[in-house]
């Protein structure tokens, strides 16, 4: 029998996209995916010998639940923190669900600006938490006079997320530190979620290390295209890892050890910004033109900062409008999962090759016009 607290939660949509995918699959449609979630890049073959090197040297047993000390101080040192401030998870979703577990009071507020990653509102949900949604459309950013109204003392933690998955927004110095100080004064914990923070395009995101009351989440999955090797961490205070650290040491335990050291070694040659621009710059041709080609279709949308996601607003709700998409050869997510206020738009990841694009564009044109 499923426990109650899962009652709220549901893998339908998620369940409904794929199923319509294979469907039209079947029907012999070429569908182009620009729903994913990763880097369309294999990891850099020089880390992958360098795990094969790990895994010969033996990293093969647990580590320390904080993660070896090579790779707490190289991500210490990236942040200007001390080693004792950074924990290694298995993902930055172990990292998510720990901070989840540890800060959330059964009973309490989560906030959650809308749209947002859609996981957020799946750690609430199984920690008994009250989800309190803030509206950003149509710009996407926070607006911390409507978040000060929205805040109380019954708000246990805020998620935020930038660049932004779905939006590809970055927010400003200037209003993240209004969002942690408005937190503060209601004894909130802010969970910063960086895990995009290496692909950016013109603005360059804030990081809130350091700062007390926040934990801040990030991860190789993104940055080094490694989302299968499952390497995330946070930075917090020492006093804030300890609260983590009685959830990992039961849930993720360690992140796996070759992994582990393969990420230390490639941040300590000094490759690792030079893997990330090289992805970077591909991401950013096509950024341009999906931005380009949306708004030649006459579509609302807000040109991402960071991430690879757009998130138009599109004429006709995003469950028809994704499904009939589909028919026509191209994927798109449903802007629902990802929060209220978000049945008129879809997301598209352009993590995918330029050609895909291309083509998903010319498909997707055509939809529209239809409409
Ligand atoms: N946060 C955000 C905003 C994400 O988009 C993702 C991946 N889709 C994650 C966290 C999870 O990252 P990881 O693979 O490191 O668990």
């Amino acid at each position: 029998m499923e426990a109650r607290r899962l009652s709220q939660i549901s893998t339908s949509m998620i369940r409904r996209m794929f199923e319509v995918v294979q469907e039209a699959r079947k029907k012999g449609i070429d569908v182009v995916n620009l729903s994913i979630g990763e880097p369309d890049f294999d990891t850099h073959p020089e880390i992958v010998e360098k795990a094969c090197e790990a895994m010969r040297k033996s990293f093969t047993h647990y580590t320390s639940n904080f993660g070896i000390d090579e790779l707490r101080a190289a991500i210490a040192e990236r942040y200007g923190v001390e080693p004792k401030n950074v924990m290694v998870t298995a993902g930055a979703s172990e990292a998510l669900m720990n901070a989840a577990l540890a800060f959330i009071e059964e009973g309490s507020k989560v906030v959650i600006p809308s749209p947002n990653f859609l996981s957020y509102f799946t750690y609430a949900k199984v920690c008994g938490g009250k989800i309190v949604q803030l509206k950003t459309h149509p710009t996407f950013e926070i607006d911390v006079d409507a978040l000060n109204e929205l805040m109380d003392k019954d708000v246990s933690l805020v998620f935020i997320n930038y660049p932004n998955n779905p939006t590809g927004v970055v927010a400003d110095e200037k209003t993240l530190k209004a969002v942690v100080e408005i937190a503060s004064d209601c004894n909130a914990i802010v969970v910063s979620d960086e895990i995009y923070d290496a692909i950016y395009y013109d603005k360059k995101p804030t990081s809130l290390a350091g700062m007390e009351n926040v934990v801040v989440v990030n991860g190789f999955s993104k940055s080094l295209a490694m989302t299968g090797w499952r390497i995330g961490f946070v930075i917090a205070s020492e006093t804030l890892l300890d609260s983590m650290l009685k959830v990992h040491q039961v849930n993720g335990v360690c992140a796996p050890a070759f992994a582990q050291k393969a990420v230390a070694d490639v941040l300590l040659s000094g490759k690792a910004d030079e893997i990330a621009n090289e992805m970077v710059g591909e991401f950013r041709k096509r950024r341009d033109y999906v931005y380009d080609e949306l708004k030649k279709m006459g579509l609302e949308v807000v040109k991402p900062e960071g991430a690879f996601y757009l998130f138009p607003r599109v004429p006709i709700n995003c469950i028809e409008f994704a499904e009939k998409l589909v028919e026509k050869g191209v994927a798109v997510t449903p802007g629902l999962p990802f929060g209220d206020w978000n049945e008129n738009y879809v997301r598209i990841s352009y993590a995918t090759s330029m050609e895909n694009l291309r083509i998903a564009m010319e498909r997707m044109k055509e939809f529209v016009e239809g409409l």
